[in-house]
């Protein structure tokens, strides 16, 4: 087969299963076309006001400071004489989106938004807003607008700061939360003299949402102990305090107002939020006012966590709910209906009404939610053929209608108690059915995917045993081929057909169909399986059992290490082993010994943190001094060989590269001791930063092409920016790396000739330069299959040996502190990409020259890797989580899809160590090249 069309293939082939997951783990679980539900009594209040107070943990609202007073003085009082209270628990992605959604709309968003961005709506939505007969909100730019936007009809109103404004809250950022309760009380201040403006702030059904920016913003800018936090809280107790009072007095304490106080997700004690800590999902609720219960005095009251007794507030009864249940409690009290899609159990404990009242608010929670299921049942059903469709067994229709009937019985005997028992099992079937049915294609189209996948990788195998070894002897058979081909067509058109009875979205077809091709061109090699069967047949079963245990093994150490570091040293472990049990070390002690020892070293880097936890430049300093000293050795060692000619350039670009490690090494104390000492970053170190940087890559094209002198060369070169760009330990991780890649080479030679004596290439005459001139490449065999084995196992080392995904994404900048110290992302983003890519590039030249050592086409080699990435794809397939938080989902995603570019990657890393080790740039004019 062509190279460029099954290149072409395979990227399509991974685009397609890239984009699977999309389908197959992030869709939307909302669903269109339910009728409103609400209460028929009356409602307990005409207005309801929303306090969001952004990033506002539970703890720091309700703990005592160290005198014993409380944080918020007004809010506390409120929980002591007035209202309830409790913890509001977040679902992960704790963010404001979510948050606010979760809020106001009752139900948790969907992870297809991970898909369709984070800021944009991916799908319209009802919330309370929406069912209220007026909303007026006012807050922030990123958060109201959402809520406008699905809202039908006009009558939902924004004011908000605008985003270029939010700057006015960069010294203060508790100016956002006054520029709110100013424009509030203006707003009223307004209402009086205008009569349009007054009836409608007098009708029911009204909401006023104040969402407070401030302490989020101060969380984030000087964390959650600092002063400034919790300075806005007492802002913003103040705040809700004077908005109280205005409203009571605007409203002539009429008492038909209800409040309530929470927040949209809290904050870690170093100011992040998004993950699933307690300090990130647990948030305050505070609720009191019209039709709101008042403080429930308990002798005892038990939860597992220890915050009762810190808070001081054993006394009061704390009602715990999660954070959807917010919006069903917000429809209740104004007696709207409740949103759509929420999902959320109304918190019967928050309201103070009669028995009859909440089990009817709980029978129309019952009935909302069932709808949702009821619609999406049918969705499923029309979209499946009736003889493959098999229901949620837990809730058939006679069971609901049962449910239903037996609920609206107990009402009618005023069984208030059974009645709200009986609808919550209701909704608690129902939601387990929704989701039941959202997942009902995953394991359909999963099949498919894995399907294809198995299939891709199997022709990759078959195409590698024809192509590059002496195993098979091809022959085709013309009619044969012509009869599977026609056989194939038949299958695609059958699932086509299949699928469009069952009216499947277009993205189905391609995942369904796309394996169809894949094992046609598996099967086509019919002849290619035979005896590669017959082969196998013969080979002892021990063995091959060995084989292939050895391989499951070793793939799952590459998956396994995606998610524990300390894999990677189980398996470094291993490979110190590798040359005891094949008993190569009895050949050659000394390599045998380097190897051991260097994979040992090197196993040590896995055990440790990530990077950027603890700076210590001294490490950095010793790295820099070791290199000097290895390469000082080197140049001694040409001195001396008189016999050999050593060119004077060659001498002076060693000399040259020696001194920039030097520099660097000092340039990076240097920088760390001036700006520790508040003296900025100097001009000079900055220049020479940079300029080491620039020469790096080109340094080394200077440097003969033979097999060290090269490498050497690319290590000193590449060595000098990392130093410069490290903090700590992992300036030593290149070094250990490179001295085992030195070590992999010459053991890859020992195993050539353990194996095959008529091969003996002298590692010192070596060049480069050479490998064009190998026109016969020799068969694969076995050997070659762990050489690959290898390569793959280093290049995952070389990312994760010193730091992982979410290092990533956290970095630490006073890693690239002597490049520049004002904050530009591209520039950072670049400086950190390269960090990561040195310890490739090194793996990626030592693994060209294993090619050349061990006379092997490039493109062979290739195959296996694609095998193996592949292998490991398929892995994280099953990995990919479509819960949990931004973080979780992200990096399982990330995971999936970096092993997907893996194959990319390596193709562009080989074509960049090839040009590294092959290509030599005459400075000073052409010389005689001398063979050693
Ligand atoms: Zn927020
Ligand atoms: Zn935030």
């Amino acid at each position: 087969m062509n190279m460029l069309i099954f290149i072409i293939a395979g990227l399509l082939v991974h685009c397609v299963f890239l984009a699977s997951i999309f389908d197959i783990y992030f869709t939307s679980p909302l669903v269109h076309g339910m009728t409103p539900q609400r209460t028929p009594l009356p409602p307990p209040a005409k207005r309801l006001v929303l306090f969001v107070a952004d990033g506002l943990r539970a703890d720091t609202l309700y703990e005592l400071d160290d005198n014993g007073t409380p944080q918020a003085p007004y809010l506390r009082n409120i929980i002591e004489y007035k209202g309830s209270w409790g913890v509001s628990h977040t679902h992960v992605p704790t963010e404001s989106r979510p948050g606010h959604v979760a809020l106001i709309a009752g139900f948790y968003e969907d992870v297809s938004a991970v898909a369709k961005g984070w800021k944009e709506n991916p799908v319209e939505f009802d919330s309370v807003f929406n069912e209220s007969k007026y909303t007026w909100s006012w807050g922030s730019p990123d958060i109201l607008p959402m809520f406008a936007k699905g809202a039908s009809g006009d009558h939902v109103y924004t004011y908000c700061y605008t985003a270029e404004k939010e700057d006015f809250g960069a010294q203060d950022a508790t100016k956002l939360d006054t520029w709110v309760f100013d424009h509030v009380k203006n707003f009223f201040q307004a209402a009086r003299s205008n009569q349009t403006l007054f009836s409608k702030v007098n009708e029911e059904k009204v909401v006023l949402f104040l969402h407070l920016l401030g302490i989020d913003t101060n969380g984030h800018a000087h964390r959650p102990n600092s002063r400034e936090y919790k300075d806005n809280i007492r802002k913003v107790d103040e705040g809700i305090n004077d908005i109280v009072s205005m409203l009571e007095d605007f409203y002539g304490n009429d008492g038909k107002t209800a409040f309530i106080l929470t927040s949209d997700h809290g904050m870690t004690d170093w100011g992040s939020h998004g993950a699933g800590h307690p300090s990130e999902t647990l948030t305050p609720l505070i609720a009191w006012g019209a039709g709101v219960n008042y403080p429930q005095k308990v002798t005892f009251q038990f939860f597992e966590d220890e915050f009762l007794k810190e808070w001081k507030l054993e006394k009061w009864k704390r009602l715990d709910v999660n954070q959807a249940d917010i919006a069903p409690l917000m429809a209740s009290l104004i007696g709207v209906p409740f949103p759509l899609n929420s999902v959320g159990i109304l918190p019967l404990d928050y309201l103070n009404n009669s028995a009859h009242f909440k089990a009817e608010s709980m029978f129309t929670n019952a009935v909302q939610i069932l709808e949702q299921f009821k619609i999406k049942m049918t969705q499923k059903k029309e979209t499946t053929l009736s003889f493959l469709f098999t229901p949620f067994q837990l809730l058939s229709d006679t069971e609901q209608i049962n449910i239903l009937r037996k609920a609206r019985s107990y009402i009618h005997q005023e069984k208030y108690h059974e009645a709200v028992s009986l609808c919550k099992t209701l909704i608690s079937l129902a939601l387990e059915g929704l989701s039941y049915y959202h997942t009902y294609d995953r394991l359909f189209l999963g099949i498919s995917v894995v399907m294809g996948f198995v299939g891709w990788t199997s022709y990759v195998i078959l195409l590698i045993v024809k192509t590059h070894t002496s195993l098979t002897r091809s022959t085709h058979d013309k009619a044969s081929t012509v009869l599977l081909l026609y056989g194939f067509a038949a299958i695609g058109v059958l699932i086509a057909f299949f699928l469009l009875i069952q009216t499947c979205p277009w993205t189905y077809y391609i995942y369904c169909l796309l394996p169809v091709p894949v094992w046609y061109a598996v099967v086509k090699e019919f002849r290619v399986i035979q005896d590669l069967a017959s082969l196998l047949l013969v080979f002892p079963l021990g063995q091959s059992i060995g084989f292939l245990v050895a391989g499951a093994l070793g793939i799952e150490i590459l998956v396994f290490s995606f998610f524990y570091r300390s894999t990677l040293t189980v398996g470094l472990i291993a490979f110190a082993g590798w040359p005891l049990i094949t008993r190569l070390w009895a050949q050659a002690k000394v390599t045998t010994l380097c190897w051991t020892l260097l994979c040992l070293l090197l196993a040590m880097f896995p055990l440790m943190p990530v990077v950027g936890r603890e700076p210590n430049i001294s490490l950095v300093t010793v790295a820099g001094l070791v290199i000097l000293l290895i390469s000082s050795f080197f140049l001694a060692c040409l001195c001396k060989s008189k016999n050999k000619y050593v060119p004077k350039k060659d001498l002076t670009i060693l000399l040259f590269q020696m001194l920039s490690i030097a520099l660097s090494t000092y340039v990076v104390n240097s920088t760390h001791s001036s700006l520790h000492h508040k003296q900025g970053l100097p001009v000079i170190n900055q220049i020479i930063s940079w300029t080491t940087l620039a020469s790096s890559l080109f340094v080394p094209l200077l440097s003969p092409t033979f097999f060290f002198q090269r490498l050497l060369s690319i290590l000193l070169s590449l060595m000098s920016p990392y130093l410069l760009l490290s903090t700590g330990y992992e300036a030593l991780f290149p070094l250990v790396l490179s001295g085992l890649m030195f070590s992999w080479i010459y053991m890859e030679k020992e195993a050539l000739q353990h194996y095959d004596d008529s091969l003996k290439p002298k590692l010192a005459v070596l060049n480069f330069s050479y490998t064009t001139d190998i026109t016969q490449f020799r068969q694969l065999h076995l050997d070659d299959i762990r050489r690959s084995f290898f390569f793959v196992f280093f290049i995952v080392t070389a990312f994760f040996g010193t730091g992982n995904i979410a290092s990533v994404n956290s970095f630490d900048p006073a890693s690239i502190y002597c490049f520049l110290t004002v904050f530009n992302p591209f520039i950072m983003g670049s400086l950190l990409v390269w960090k990561i890519v040195i310890p490739f590039v090194l793996v990626s030249c030592a693994f060209e020259a294993v090619q050349v050592t061990t006379q092997l086409s490039s493109k062979s080699l290739f195959l296996i890797v694609l095998v193996i990435s592949d292998l490991m794809a398929l892995h994280f397939f099953f990995l990919v989580k479509d819960y949990g938080s931004w973080l979780d989902i992200g990096t399982s995603i990330s995971h999936y899809v970096l092993v997907m570019v893996f194959t990319i990657f390596i193709m562009l890393l080989s074509g960049l160590a090839q040009l590294l080790t092959t290509k030599r740039i005459e400075l000073w004019g052409r010389t005689k090249r001398h063979s050693m």
